[in-house]
Protein backbone atom coordinates (compact mmCIF):
# COMPACT_ATOMS: atom_id res chain seq x y z
CA UNK A 1 0.00 0.00 0.00
CA UNK A 2 0.85 3.30 -0.91
CA UNK A 3 2.99 5.43 2.04
CA UNK A 4 -0.19 8.06 1.32
CA UNK A 5 -2.85 6.01 2.52
CA UNK A 6 -1.34 3.61 5.09
CA UNK A 7 -2.60 5.24 7.88
CA UNK A 8 -5.86 4.65 6.82
CA UNK A 9 -6.49 0.98 7.35
CA UNK A 10 -10.30 -0.36 7.27
CA UNK A 11 -12.75 1.84 8.28
CA UNK A 12 -14.12 2.45 11.66
CA UNK A 13 -17.77 1.52 10.09
CA UNK A 14 -17.20 -1.27 8.12
CA UNK A 15 -15.36 -2.53 11.43
CA UNK A 16 -17.99 -2.26 13.76
CA UNK A 17 -20.43 -3.34 11.56
CA UNK A 18 -18.41 -6.70 11.13
CA UNK A 19 -18.14 -5.97 14.92
CA UNK A 20 -22.28 -6.43 15.55
CA UNK A 21 -22.76 -9.09 12.73
CA UNK A 22 -20.47 -11.41 14.88
CA UNK A 23 -21.68 -10.49 18.17
CA UNK A 24 -24.96 -10.12 17.68
CA UNK A 25 -25.04 -6.60 19.15
CA UNK A 26 -27.67 -3.72 18.27
CA UNK A 27 -25.63 -2.07 15.63
CA UNK A 28 -26.07 1.90 16.14
CA UNK A 29 -22.31 2.69 15.13
CA UNK A 30 -22.75 2.61 10.77
CA UNK A 31 -25.30 5.29 9.73
CA UNK A 32 -27.88 3.90 7.65
CA UNK A 33 -31.36 3.64 8.13
CA UNK A 34 -33.21 0.20 8.94
CA UNK A 35 -36.41 1.71 7.17
CA UNK A 36 -36.73 2.26 3.18
CA UNK A 37 -37.95 5.49 1.81
CA UNK A 38 -40.78 6.99 -0.22
CA UNK A 39 -42.67 4.20 -1.70
CA UNK A 40 -42.79 6.14 -4.82
CA UNK A 41 -39.41 6.10 -5.48
CA UNK A 42 -38.78 2.49 -4.95
CA UNK A 43 -41.56 1.89 -7.55
CA UNK A 44 -39.63 4.35 -9.82
CA UNK A 45 -36.41 1.89 -9.50
CA UNK A 46 -38.28 -1.18 -10.44
CA UNK A 47 -40.05 0.45 -13.11
CA UNK A 48 -36.61 1.88 -14.30
CA UNK A 49 -35.53 -1.67 -13.89
CA UNK A 50 -38.30 -3.08 -15.93
CA UNK A 51 -38.21 -0.85 -18.44
CA UNK A 52 -34.65 -1.53 -19.45
CA UNK A 53 -32.76 1.04 -18.13
CA UNK A 54 -29.88 -0.81 -17.06
CA UNK A 55 -26.82 0.08 -19.32
CA UNK A 56 -24.77 3.07 -18.79
CA UNK A 57 -26.50 6.41 -17.96
CA UNK A 58 -25.09 9.45 -19.39
CA UNK A 59 -21.55 10.72 -17.70
CA UNK A 60 -22.97 13.75 -16.45
CA UNK A 61 -25.79 11.90 -14.94
CA UNK A 62 -29.72 11.40 -16.52
CA UNK A 63 -31.12 14.28 -17.81
CA UNK A 64 -34.44 14.07 -15.34
CA UNK A 65 -31.94 13.54 -12.17
CA UNK A 66 -29.69 16.90 -13.57
CA UNK A 67 -32.79 18.79 -13.75
CA UNK A 68 -34.67 17.46 -10.28
CA UNK A 69 -31.08 18.45 -8.34
CA UNK A 70 -31.32 22.10 -9.97
CA UNK A 71 -35.28 22.38 -9.26
CA UNK A 72 -34.53 21.42 -5.83
CA UNK A 73 -31.63 23.92 -5.00
CA UNK A 74 -33.95 26.38 -6.62
CA UNK A 75 -37.33 25.42 -4.11
CA UNK A 76 -35.52 25.05 -0.80
CA UNK A 77 -33.07 27.90 -1.17
CA UNK A 78 -33.83 30.01 -4.38
CA UNK A 79 -30.10 29.15 -5.40
CA UNK A 80 -31.24 29.01 -9.87
CA UNK A 81 -28.21 26.20 -11.48
CA UNK A 82 -27.85 25.31 -15.21
CA UNK A 83 -28.52 21.99 -15.35
CA UNK A 84 -26.38 21.32 -18.00
CA UNK A 85 -23.26 22.86 -17.11
CA UNK A 86 -23.64 23.25 -13.27
CA UNK A 87 -24.55 19.45 -11.68
CA UNK A 88 -22.91 16.26 -11.83
CA UNK A 89 -24.41 13.13 -10.70
CA UNK A 90 -22.03 10.93 -8.73
CA UNK A 91 -21.75 7.83 -6.98
CA UNK A 92 -22.99 9.17 -4.03
CA UNK A 93 -21.52 11.90 -1.71
CA UNK A 94 -18.00 10.42 -1.23
CA UNK A 95 -17.45 10.55 -5.01
CA UNK A 96 -18.69 14.11 -5.74
CA UNK A 97 -16.04 15.08 -2.62
CA UNK A 98 -13.19 12.87 -3.99
CA UNK A 99 -13.58 13.85 -7.67
CA UNK A 100 -13.96 17.66 -6.49
CA UNK A 101 -10.69 17.44 -3.94
CA UNK A 102 -8.86 15.71 -6.55
CA UNK A 103 -10.28 18.24 -9.37
CA UNK A 104 -8.94 21.49 -7.26
CA UNK A 105 -5.77 20.47 -5.22
CA UNK A 106 -2.53 20.12 -6.35
CA UNK A 107 0.33 17.65 -4.06
CA UNK A 108 0.84 20.42 -1.64
CA UNK A 109 -1.71 22.33 -1.33
CA UNK A 110 -3.84 22.45 1.85
CA UNK A 111 -7.63 21.90 2.60
CA UNK A 112 -9.31 23.35 5.66
CA UNK A 113 -11.65 21.18 7.88
CA UNK A 114 -13.01 20.62 10.84
CA UNK A 115 -12.30 17.90 12.98
CA UNK A 116 -13.92 15.16 14.16
CA UNK A 117 -14.40 14.89 10.41
CA UNK A 118 -16.09 12.30 8.40
CA UNK A 119 -13.49 9.50 7.44
CA UNK A 120 -13.49 10.03 4.22
CA UNK A 121 -12.16 13.44 4.15
CA UNK A 122 -8.79 12.72 5.45
CA UNK A 123 -7.96 9.68 2.81
CA UNK A 124 -9.33 12.09 -0.24
CA UNK A 125 -7.15 14.54 0.92
CA UNK A 126 -4.60 12.29 1.06
CA UNK A 127 -5.00 10.61 -2.00
CA UNK A 128 -4.92 14.09 -3.67
CA UNK A 129 -1.32 14.71 -2.16
CA UNK A 130 -2.72 17.37 -0.80
CA UNK A 131 -2.36 18.14 3.17
CA UNK A 132 -5.43 18.98 5.93
CA UNK A 133 -5.64 21.63 8.80
CA UNK A 134 -8.13 21.50 11.11
CA UNK A 135 -9.73 23.08 13.72
CA UNK A 136 -11.61 21.22 16.81
CA UNK A 137 -15.06 21.34 17.53
CA UNK A 138 -15.20 20.51 21.03
CA UNK A 139 -18.14 18.67 22.78
CA UNK A 140 -20.32 19.11 24.08
CA UNK A 141 -21.43 22.42 22.44
CA UNK A 142 -19.10 21.71 19.36
CA UNK A 143 -18.53 25.81 18.67
CA UNK A 144 -16.93 26.95 16.02
CA UNK A 145 -13.02 28.47 17.66
CA UNK A 146 -12.34 31.26 15.59
CA UNK A 147 -8.73 31.85 16.64
CA UNK A 148 -7.97 28.31 15.58
CA UNK A 149 -10.09 28.80 12.73
CA UNK A 150 -7.75 31.29 11.68
CA UNK A 151 -4.65 29.52 12.15
CA UNK A 152 -5.56 26.88 9.68
CA UNK A 153 -5.35 29.12 6.76
CA UNK A 154 -2.39 29.76 4.85
CA UNK A 155 -0.96 31.07 1.96
CA UNK A 156 -1.31 27.66 0.50
CA UNK A 157 -5.31 27.17 1.47
CA UNK A 158 -6.47 25.94 -1.63
CA UNK A 159 -9.83 24.66 -0.20
CA UNK A 160 -12.27 24.64 2.62
CA UNK A 161 -14.18 21.13 3.65
CA UNK A 162 -17.28 21.67 5.28
CA UNK A 163 -20.16 19.96 6.55
CA UNK A 164 -22.97 20.94 7.87
CA UNK A 165 -25.04 19.67 8.98
CA UNK A 166 -22.24 17.95 10.71
CA UNK A 167 -21.31 14.08 11.56
CA UNK A 168 -20.60 13.36 14.02
CA UNK A 169 -21.76 16.02 15.81
CA UNK A 170 -25.19 16.26 15.04
CA UNK A 171 -23.95 19.94 14.99
CA UNK A 172 -25.69 22.33 13.01
CA UNK A 173 -23.35 25.24 11.90
CA UNK A 174 -24.89 28.70 12.61
CA UNK A 175 -25.01 31.64 10.12
CA UNK A 176 -22.44 33.59 11.87
CA UNK A 177 -20.28 30.56 11.97
CA UNK A 178 -21.05 30.04 8.20
CA UNK A 179 -19.77 33.92 7.65
CA UNK A 180 -16.89 33.62 9.23
CA UNK A 181 -15.90 30.50 6.77
CA UNK A 182 -16.94 32.41 4.26
CA UNK A 183 -14.86 35.46 4.88
CA UNK A 184 -11.99 33.87 5.84
CA UNK A 185 -12.35 31.47 2.12
CA UNK A 186 -12.79 34.76 0.25
CA UNK A 187 -9.71 36.51 2.16
CA UNK A 188 -7.31 33.34 1.00
CA UNK A 189 -8.96 33.06 -2.61
CA UNK A 190 -10.05 29.94 -1.50
CA UNK A 191 -12.71 27.09 -2.75
CA UNK A 192 -15.53 25.68 -0.51
CA UNK A 193 -16.38 21.95 -0.77
CA UNK A 194 -19.50 22.01 1.68
CA UNK A 195 -20.64 18.75 2.46
CA UNK A 196 -24.75 19.13 2.74
CA UNK A 197 -25.71 15.64 2.84
CA UNK A 198 -27.90 15.92 6.17
CA UNK A 199 -29.45 19.05 4.86
CA UNK A 200 -32.66 18.09 5.21
CA UNK A 201 -31.98 16.26 8.64
CA UNK A 202 -32.45 19.35 10.95
CA UNK A 203 -34.52 19.70 14.04
CA UNK A 204 -36.13 21.85 16.24
CA UNK A 205 -36.64 24.60 13.58
CA UNK A 206 -32.99 24.63 13.29
CA UNK A 207 -32.39 26.54 9.92
CA UNK A 208 -30.14 24.44 7.35
CA UNK A 209 -28.20 27.64 5.78
CA UNK A 210 -26.58 26.43 2.34
CA UNK A 211 -23.07 27.93 2.18
CA UNK A 212 -24.03 28.85 -1.30
CA UNK A 213 -26.38 30.99 -0.23
CA UNK A 214 -24.48 33.70 1.79
CA UNK A 215 -22.84 37.23 -0.29
CA UNK A 216 -20.12 35.95 -2.77
CA UNK A 217 -20.23 32.73 -2.25
CA UNK A 218 -22.04 30.83 -5.15
CA UNK A 219 -19.02 31.45 -7.33
CA UNK A 220 -16.48 29.67 -5.05
CA UNK A 221 -18.58 26.93 -3.92
CA UNK A 222 -19.22 23.39 -4.90
CA UNK A 223 -22.24 21.39 -2.96
CA UNK A 224 -22.31 17.73 -2.00
CA UNK A 225 -25.30 15.90 -1.41
CA UNK A 226 -26.60 12.66 -2.01
CA UNK A 227 -29.96 10.67 -1.60
CA UNK A 228 -28.79 8.14 0.98
CA UNK A 229 -29.84 10.21 4.22
CA UNK A 230 -32.87 12.31 2.88
CA UNK A 231 -34.73 9.19 0.79
CA UNK A 232 -32.92 6.34 3.82
CA UNK A 233 -31.22 4.86 0.29
CA UNK A 234 -28.08 5.04 1.51
CA UNK A 235 -27.30 1.15 -1.02
CA UNK A 236 -28.27 3.32 -3.98
CA UNK A 237 -25.00 5.26 -4.34
CA UNK A 238 -27.22 8.37 -5.55
CA UNK A 239 -24.97 11.63 -5.36
CA UNK A 240 -24.08 14.81 -7.08
CA UNK A 241 -22.47 18.56 -6.89
CA UNK A 242 -23.16 21.70 -8.06
CA UNK A 243 -21.68 24.76 -8.11
CA UNK A 244 -19.91 27.25 -10.72
CA UNK A 245 -19.95 25.37 -13.92
CA UNK A 246 -15.70 25.74 -14.44
CA UNK A 247 -15.67 23.71 -10.83
CA UNK A 248 -18.32 21.22 -12.18
CA UNK A 249 -16.46 20.54 -15.80
CA UNK A 250 -13.09 19.90 -13.46
CA UNK A 251 -15.02 17.27 -10.73
CA UNK A 252 -16.45 15.51 -14.40
CA UNK A 253 -13.42 15.37 -15.99
CA UNK A 254 -11.87 13.47 -12.64
CA UNK A 255 -14.82 11.48 -12.03
CA UNK A 256 -14.97 9.58 -15.67
CA UNK A 257 -11.46 8.03 -14.57
CA UNK A 258 -13.00 7.23 -10.82
CA UNK A 259 -16.69 5.41 -12.04
CA UNK A 260 -17.08 6.49 -14.77
CA UNK A 261 -20.96 6.88 -14.10
CA UNK A 262 -23.29 4.93 -11.52
CA UNK A 263 -26.26 3.51 -10.64
CA UNK A 264 -28.06 3.98 -13.71
CA UNK A 265 -31.86 2.98 -12.87
CA UNK A 266 -31.34 4.65 -9.49
CA UNK A 267 -30.92 8.13 -11.04
CA UNK A 268 -34.14 8.34 -12.36
CA UNK A 269 -36.04 7.59 -8.95
CA UNK A 270 -34.18 9.56 -6.96
CA UNK A 271 -35.20 12.73 -9.94
CA UNK A 272 -38.99 11.55 -8.63
CA UNK A 273 -38.28 11.35 -4.97
CA UNK A 274 -36.60 15.07 -5.42
CA UNK A 275 -39.67 16.82 -6.66
CA UNK A 276 -42.11 14.65 -3.96
CA UNK A 277 -44.15 17.16 -2.06
CA UNK A 278 -42.74 19.22 1.15
CA UNK A 279 -44.65 16.26 3.52
CA UNK A 280 -42.26 13.58 2.76
CA UNK A 281 -39.24 15.62 3.44
CA UNK A 282 -41.02 17.01 6.63
CA UNK A 283 -42.04 13.34 7.68
CA UNK A 284 -38.07 12.29 8.10
CA UNK A 285 -37.36 15.00 9.74
CA UNK A 286 -40.23 15.03 12.03
CA UNK A 287 -39.52 10.78 12.46
CA UNK A 288 -35.85 11.33 13.12
CA UNK A 289 -36.63 14.28 15.85
CA UNK A 290 -38.45 11.66 17.90
CA UNK A 291 -35.91 9.29 17.44
CA UNK A 292 -33.61 11.84 18.71
CA UNK A 293 -34.74 12.42 21.74
CA UNK A 294 -35.86 8.74 22.76
CA UNK A 295 -32.67 8.02 22.64
CA UNK A 296 -31.19 11.38 24.07
CA UNK A 297 -33.47 10.69 27.21
CA UNK A 298 -32.14 6.99 27.54
CA UNK A 299 -28.71 8.24 27.48
CA UNK A 300 -29.31 10.64 29.75
CA UNK A 301 -31.00 8.59 32.15
CA UNK A 302 -27.98 6.55 32.29
CA UNK A 303 -26.36 9.50 33.72
CA UNK A 304 -24.39 10.20 30.49
CA UNK A 305 -23.82 13.53 29.21
CA UNK A 306 -25.23 13.80 25.92
CA UNK A 307 -25.03 16.45 22.86
CA UNK A 308 -27.90 17.05 21.65
CA UNK A 309 -27.73 17.49 17.93
CA UNK A 310 -30.22 19.70 16.02
CA UNK A 311 -28.92 18.02 12.54
CA UNK A 312 -28.15 14.55 11.14
CA UNK A 313 -29.20 11.01 13.08
CA UNK A 314 -25.90 10.77 15.03
CA UNK A 315 -26.11 11.61 18.98
CA UNK A 316 -22.70 11.71 20.65
CA UNK A 317 -22.29 10.62 24.07
CA UNK A 318 -19.47 10.67 26.77
CA UNK A 319 -18.99 6.86 27.83
CA UNK A 320 -17.03 7.82 31.02
CA UNK A 321 -19.55 6.70 33.43
CA UNK A 322 -19.61 3.76 31.59
CA UNK A 323 -15.94 3.08 31.98
CA UNK A 324 -14.71 4.45 28.87
CA UNK A 325 -11.38 5.46 29.04
CA UNK A 326 -9.96 5.08 25.51
CA UNK A 327 -12.68 5.34 23.27
CA UNK A 328 -11.65 2.66 20.34
CA UNK A 329 -10.67 0.58 23.22
CA UNK A 330 -14.11 0.57 24.79
CA UNK A 331 -16.23 0.86 21.16
CA UNK A 332 -14.32 -2.62 20.66
CA UNK A 333 -15.61 -3.97 24.37
CA UNK A 334 -19.12 -2.85 24.10
CA UNK A 335 -20.63 -5.53 22.25
CA UNK A 336 -19.30 -7.89 24.95
CA UNK A 337 -19.81 -5.39 27.87
CA UNK A 338 -23.66 -4.36 26.83
CA UNK A 339 -24.33 -5.57 23.39
CA UNK A 340 -24.54 -2.78 21.61
CA UNK A 341 -22.09 -1.05 18.60
CA UNK A 342 -21.23 2.64 18.81
CA UNK A 343 -18.62 4.43 16.76
CA UNK A 344 -15.70 6.11 18.77
CA UNK A 345 -15.01 9.88 17.89
CA UNK A 346 -11.22 9.73 18.16
CA UNK A 347 -10.93 7.99 15.48
CA UNK A 348 -12.07 11.52 13.10
CA UNK A 349 -10.17 13.18 15.11
CA UNK A 350 -6.18 14.20 14.53
CA UNK A 351 -6.11 14.81 17.81
CA UNK A 352 -7.75 12.17 19.49
CA UNK A 353 -7.50 13.85 23.32
CA UNK A 354 -10.76 16.07 22.04
CA UNK A 355 -12.75 13.31 22.22
CA UNK A 356 -11.24 10.81 24.20
CA UNK A 357 -14.16 9.03 25.78
CA UNK A 358 -16.84 9.66 22.86
CA UNK A 359 -19.19 7.52 21.38
CA UNK A 360 -21.17 8.28 18.26
CA UNK A 361 -24.67 6.33 18.42
CA UNK A 362 -26.94 6.51 15.24
CA UNK A 363 -30.32 6.76 16.29
CA UNK A 364 -32.02 6.42 12.64
CA UNK A 365 -33.11 2.59 13.88
CA UNK A 366 -36.76 0.97 14.29
CA UNK A 367 -38.03 2.28 17.76
CA UNK A 368 -37.77 -0.63 19.16
CA UNK A 369 -34.44 -1.20 18.25
CA UNK A 370 -33.72 1.75 20.05
CA UNK A 371 -35.14 0.57 23.09
CA UNK A 372 -33.63 -2.52 22.73
CA UNK A 373 -30.11 -1.05 22.68
CA UNK A 374 -30.88 1.32 25.57
CA UNK A 375 -32.33 -1.41 27.88
CA UNK A 376 -28.94 -3.53 26.88
CA UNK A 377 -26.76 -0.34 27.72
CA UNK A 378 -28.76 0.15 31.48
CA UNK A 379 -28.24 -3.59 31.87
CA UNK A 380 -24.42 -2.40 31.84
CA UNK A 381 -24.35 -0.17 33.88
N1 LIG B 1 -20.60 12.84 3.95
C1 LIG B 1 -21.05 12.60 5.18
C2 LIG B 1 -20.92 13.67 6.21
C3 LIG B 1 -21.65 11.38 5.48
O1 LIG B 1 -22.08 11.14 6.72
C4 LIG B 1 -21.77 10.42 4.48
C5 LIG B 1 -22.47 9.11 4.73
N2 LIG B 1 -21.96 8.38 5.75
C6 LIG B 1 -21.25 10.69 3.23
C7 LIG B 1 -20.68 11.91 3.00
C8 LIG B 1 -21.28 9.68 2.13
O2 LIG B 1 -22.45 9.70 1.44
P1 LIG B 1 -22.72 8.67 0.26
O3 LIG B 1 -23.11 7.39 0.88
O4 LIG B 1 -23.79 9.31 -0.54
O5 LIG B 1 -21.44 8.53 -0.51
N1 LIG C 1 -22.03 7.78 6.70
C1 LIG C 1 -22.16 6.67 7.56
C2 LIG C 1 -21.70 6.99 8.96
O1 LIG C 1 -21.16 8.02 9.20
C3 LIG C 1 -21.41 5.45 7.12
C4 LIG C 1 -20.75 5.49 5.81
C5 LIG C 1 -19.76 4.41 5.64
O2 LIG C 1 -19.89 3.32 6.17
N2 LIG C 1 -18.72 4.71 4.93
O3 LIG C 1 -21.89 6.20 9.80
Amino acid sequence: LVSRMQSFGTTIFAEMSALAASTGAVNLGQGFPDTDGPQAMLDAAKAAIDGGRNQYPPGPGVPELLTAVAAHQERFYGIRLDPASQVLVTAGATEAIAATVLALCEPGDEVVTFEPYYDSYAATIALAGATRRTSVLRFPDFAVDEESLRAAFTPRTRLVLLNTPHNPTGKVFTRAELELVASLAREHDAWVVTDEVYEHLVFDGAEHVPMATLPGMAERTITVSSAGKTFSATGWKVGWLSGPAEAVAAARTVKQFLTFVASGPFQPAVALALGLGDDVYDDIAASLQRKRDLLCEALGDLGLDVSRPQGTYFVIADAAPLGAVDGLEFARRLPSLAGVVGVPVSVFHDDPEAARTLIRFAFCKQDSVLHEATRRLAGAR
